[in-house]
């Protein structure tokens, strides 16, 4: 993520109330881990359910998200690049 939506927000979790009991944590756990040349990128994704050709289980996998669901900037620098060069944007 090139924002610090998903520490901020799980910061807000203490203090709220779920149940009618006070919440003590909790943690976004919809995130994927992405290796990157300077480290590891946070991104958060959708899981997905495929029916495919040739298997009788359904199968999982993830939807990465290219923009944060908090705040709406670009989850990683190749998308902030590629965003910037759109010139038909209104
Ligand atoms: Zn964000």
């Amino acid at each position: 993520m090139t924002c610090n939506c998903i520490s901020e927000t799980e910061k807000k979790f203490p203090g709220m109330t779920f149940k009618k009991k006070n919440v003590i944590s909790g943690s976004i756990k919809s995130v994927s881990f992405q290796f990157t040349n300077g480290g590891i990128n946070c991104i958060t994704h959708s899981d997905v359910e495929l029916t495919v050709e040739g298997f009788s289980k359904l199968q999982h996998t993830v939807l990465m998200h290219a923009y944060c669901p908090f705040c709406g900037k670009p989850t990683t620098k190749e998308t902030e690049e590629n965003s910037n060069d759109k010139t038909d944007q209104p």
